[in-house]
């Protein structure tokens, strides 16, 4: 089990449980994260959403090691836009829309497909040790499949980062508006709990038509069209890749992993 779920004082909790990895996401991961958002959608006593995490690391990103699905002997372009549509793509546009607040608790790194798991919820409360980063042109990539850096950050601080790979502090985070809060990473969750709290009290419907009213001023800006057309871009870098090295990313994973420590 790597998604922990709870739900009690009209709070769903859903919790990222691999702290051992840094709770980098397979496909099990991802799968069982989406039926969490699912069932806390769904179920008429949750009124907020709180996504965090057990450990030091909100999220390492996706697992480069797999895992959760066999891999096939010869990966082509269509099989990673297949897999990468629905986990990468249509799971977090759908955590997006659930029609109630939600709020991600974030500490340590948040790095690449980590973004993909909190930029989907309304509000974000970052830990004052929260790094957020998106180094995947190292690997030949312009960034993670869930282009949210430019409505994020706006354009010349989401090309900096694409452009160096360098992190995000908590402070500048929320310099951006990227992040609502930064707290000391011991009141983390009893900071994002209040919030819940006091989100949970107001008027169901009001709370739903609110965040309808932002997502959809944001949807008639673009969003949703240049999120689609932006997944597109990300296939060419797998497709380059692959016509370069035969795999889905260019740089191998040991310098990566050095450059962003
Ligand atoms: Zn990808």
């Amino acid at each position: 089990m790597y998604i922990l779920y709870d739900v009690a004082d009209k709070i769903a909790t859903i919790t990222l449980n691999r702290p051992d990895a840094a709770n980098a996401q397979n496909a099990d991961l991802l799968n069982e994260l989406d039926a969490a958002w699912t069932r806390a959608a769904e179920d008429p006593e949750v009124a907020v959403i709180v996504l965090r995490a057990e450990g030091k690391h909100f999220s390492a990103g996706h697992d480069m090691r797999g895992g959760g699905e066999p891999v096939p002997d010869k990966i082509t372009l269509e099989l990673i836009y297949q897999a990468e549509s629905k986990r990468y793509l249509e799971y977090s546009l759908r955590w997006r829309n659930v029609p109630k607040p939600s709020i991600a608790a974030v500490q340590g790194r948040c790095i690449a497909g980590g973004l993909l798991l909190c930029w989907p919820c309304d509000l974000i409360v970052a830990a004052d040790d929260a790094k957020f980063s998106d180094p995947v042109v190292m690997m030949g990539i312009g960034g993670v499949e869930y282009h949210g850096h430019t409505w994020e950050l706006g354009p010349r601080l989401a090309k900096e980062i694409l452009f160096t790979g360098r992190a995000l502090t908590a402070d500048e985070a929320a310099k951006t508006g990227m992040v609502n809060k930064v707290v000391p990473r011991a009141d983390l969750d009893s900071e994002v709990r209040a919030l819940a709290e006091q989100i949970a009290t107001m008027p169901r419907f009001g709370l739903r038509q609110a965040k309808r009213a932002v997502n959809q001023t944001l949807d008639v800006q673009g969003f949703y069209a240049a999120i689609q057309s932006v997944f597109d871009v990300h296939q060419t870098g797998h497709g380059n890749a692959l016509s370069v090295s035969g795999y889905p990313i260019l740089t191998n994973l040991d310098e990566m992993k050095a450059a962003i420590k």
